[in-house]
């Protein structure tokens, strides 16, 4: 009964100008907007913290801002959702640490009459999710596996090729939607025998990094050089990164065994990868433009203030398991050197690196 309840709820919302979110209430211009991040694994997360808390002021709220701490993160997240809620949030952002150890505290805010925005990762298991604003991760999969393929047969026109394949932490959702993004491309080239995974690790179990750390990433790859590519004459083509940071661990791996730079791919538009790009040895990276998602997300809590609903342009991709949660997905953007420019023209940190 919850399920049907649930999926309705999110059709209903496609249409009808009032929601079951409480949204149409509105709520004081100057309320509290909780934002809970997950710890900062990657430089987005640091940005998008700050433009959090000066965004939120800027339109006149008071917003809390936490990030979960670097080791005991699903704890720390799951306190300070509910201080959240003490505190009288109106609506509670969420990029969760882990997926499935939020519904207590997802319950708990709905039940404060506080409206739940799920922020750049899903949350699953629960009614409880109101919206989901993201950049669409099962495409960035599929661009992160259909550029390793282009960058591969750029450097070597005719297969099969070699690769390995890593993804992201289990406890993220997007981890999982990454490598089926990614796998949508690459796994009838593998059942083809166009593209050989070296280890024969292709399972997502295989290839997850916990916690999305470098080390976990580089300790892998360490592994595998050894088992697979030092003797035997098998060349590395090509290594499928869900993100720049485990794509520069795989990058250091490779080279401290002495062997020759892979196709590798990244998410994230970290600066080091954009230089590592520009300098030729990266091969992609993802443009998810953090200010965009924020700017985006400030616009639903607008919304909801004025009790109104929030523009969603997808109601049927993410299903946490329980409801397909109303969407607002936007576009992510492959780079590889040859659009770097181009791509990171409007970003002043960036594009100074792509000159
Ligand atoms: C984000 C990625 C990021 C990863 C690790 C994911 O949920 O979507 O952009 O690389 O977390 O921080």
């Amino acid at each position: 009964v919850a399920l049907s309840t649930a999926a309705c709820g999110s059709s209903d919302r496609d249409t009808a100008s009032t929601g079951s979110s409480g949204a149409t209430k509105g709520f004081a211009k100057d309320a509290t907007i909780g934002v809970a991040l997950p710890s900062k694994t990657s430089e987005n997360w640091v940005l998008a913290g700050d433009l959090f808390t000066n965004g939120l002021k800027d339109a006149g709220f008071k917003g809390d801002v936490q990030y979960a701490g670097a080791s005991t993160t699903v704890a720390d997240q799951q306190s300070q959702i509910s201080s959240m809620i003490t505190k009288g949030a109106k609506v509670i952002v969420i990029g969760a640490t882990d997926a499935a150890q939020l519904g207590t505290q997802v319950k708990q805010a709905k039940d404060s009459g506080a409206v739940v925005i799920a922020y750049d990762r899903l949350i699953t298991g629960t009614a409880d999710v109101d919206y989901y604003v993201a950049f669409d991760n099962f495409k960035v999969g599929q661009l992160q596996g259909q550029a390793l393929l282009d960058g591969m047969k750029a450097k070597k026109p005719t297969g099969p090729w070699t690769i390995e394949l890593f993804s992201g932490s289990p406890d993220d959702n997007n981890a999982g939607v990454f490598f089926n993004g990614a796998m949508d491309v690459l796994k009838p080239l593998i059942d083809k025998g166009d593209l050989v995974v070296g280890s024969g690790q292709k399972d997502v179990k295989q290839t997850a990094i916990q916690g999305w750390k470098a080390e976990g990433a580089q300790a892998r790859m360490d592994t595998i050089m050894t088992s697979t590519y030092a003797t035997g004459g098998k060349t590395l083509d090509g290594v499928l990164s869900p993100n720049d940071t485990l794509a520069r661990a795989i990058i250091t791996s490779v080279k401290a065994a002495g062997k020759p730079v892979p196709v590798v791919t990244g998410q994230d538009s970290e600066v080091e990868s954009v230089k590592s790009i520009m300098a030729g040895e990266q091969y992609s990276t993802i443009n998810k433009d953090t200010r965009k998602l924020v700017a985006q997300t400030i616009e639903m809590v607008k919304k909801l203030q004025a009790g109104s609903e929030p523009d969603v342009n997808d109601t049927k991709s993410y299903n946490n398991g329980v409801k397909v949660v109303p969407s607002y997905l936007l576009p992510p953007v492959i780079v590889t050197k040859a659009n770097a420019a181009e791509a990171y023209a409007n970003d002043p940190k960036l594009s100074p690196l792509t000159k």
